[in-house]
């Protein structure tokens, strides 16, 4: 009876793992067809200089507009697209479009690109965001590229040599989501970012958890020291935003200013923002 039970058990899971595998299989046939069928697009979400109670740019945020699902989450094709290889081409394109959009922007306002670990074993990089600012012709001080700390955890000369040949040309890089790695700290002593984004996971738990709030003060002050902006992501409410002012953080990201929105709907300031959200 045993040997039956394990049997039943065996091809009980089998098809199971089957419909997974299919499953995958048909979103990487649909997303190698995506891009030659325009379903991508960029998405813009405002970035608040909360000293100055100003927009300061914006970052690019990557939808997908698939013929039957509708939109589909990045966190659900992006992994995908990584391991197939077609960040590549289409991390181009990210930078092409997200650096023409910002070109007709005003000049006081900056782009934030996400750039994915996969993208920086690939030697044409720093060549494909040199093209992306010419083409466009936006300055690259108007360029900021985030990046996670899992591109720096093999620590490689490679890939640490690339952030300096993109800084040399002008371009600002950004540490995203900073906490979630396992050594954060020492990342920040692998190269000299410009700026760091504090993963929302300690914004969102901040009003309730004061070992959250705690971390947000403290890399807040860890910035200033360093003379690094600090941005607050995820603020979604008033009284986070009251928080992250008092711990000393200098930016802010979050759908309280904000949901990613197409090119076509941006605002510049943050009054036209509030108007836009009021209407919405
Ligand atoms: P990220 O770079 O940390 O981007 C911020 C994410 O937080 C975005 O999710 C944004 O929509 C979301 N967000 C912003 N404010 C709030 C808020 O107040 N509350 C909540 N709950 N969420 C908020 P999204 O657009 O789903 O993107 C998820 C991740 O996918 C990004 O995280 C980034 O790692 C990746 N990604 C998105 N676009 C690109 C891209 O063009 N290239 C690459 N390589 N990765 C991308
Ligand atoms: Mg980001
Ligand atoms: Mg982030
Ligand atoms: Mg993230």
């Amino acid at each position: 009876h045993a040997k039956a039970d394990g049997r039943g058990t065996f091809r009980f899971f089998e098809p199971h793992m089957d419909v997974q595998l299919q499953a995958r299989r048909a979103l990487e046939v649909d997303l190698r067809k995506a891009a030659a069928n325009g379903e991508f697009e960029l998405f813009y979400q405002p970035q608040i200089n909360i000293n100055l109670n100003e927009i300061s740019g914006y970052e690019a945020l990557l939808r997908w507009h698939h013929p039957e699902r509708g939109l589909v989450p990045p966190a659900e094709f992006i992994p995908v697209i990584e391991d197939t290889g077609l960040i590549v081409t289409l991390g181009e394109w990210i930078l092409d479009q997200s650096c023409k959009e910002a070109a007709k922007w005003p000049r006081n306002i900056h782009v934030a690109v996400n750039l994915s670990p996969v993208q920086f074993r690939n030697r044409g990089l720093v060549q494909s965001v040199s093209r992306a600012l010419v083409a466009s012709g936006l300055a690259p001080n108007r360029l900021e590229l985030e990046i996670t700390e899992s591109v720096l955890l093999q620590d490689n000369e490679a890939t640490v040599s690339m952030l300096h040949q993109l800084r040399r040309l002008g371009v600002r890089i950004a540490m995203d989501d900073f906490g979630t790695g396992y050594s954060s700290l020492s990342y920040l002593r692998s190269f000299p970012f410009d700026k760091i984004k504090i993963d929302q996971s300690f914004v969102r738990e901040m009003s309730q958890r004061s070992d959250c709030l705690a971390i947000v003060q403290s890399v807040a002050n860890l910035g200033s020291s360093l003379g690094m902006p600090t941005v607050a992501e995820g603020v979604e409410t008033e009284e986070q935003l009251r928080q992250i002012q008092a711990a000393g953080c200098t930016d802010a990201q979050g759908y309280y200013f904000g949901r990613p929105r197409p090119a076509r709907e941006l605002v510049h300031t943050l009054e036209a923002l509030r108007q836009t959200a009021r209407v919405a």
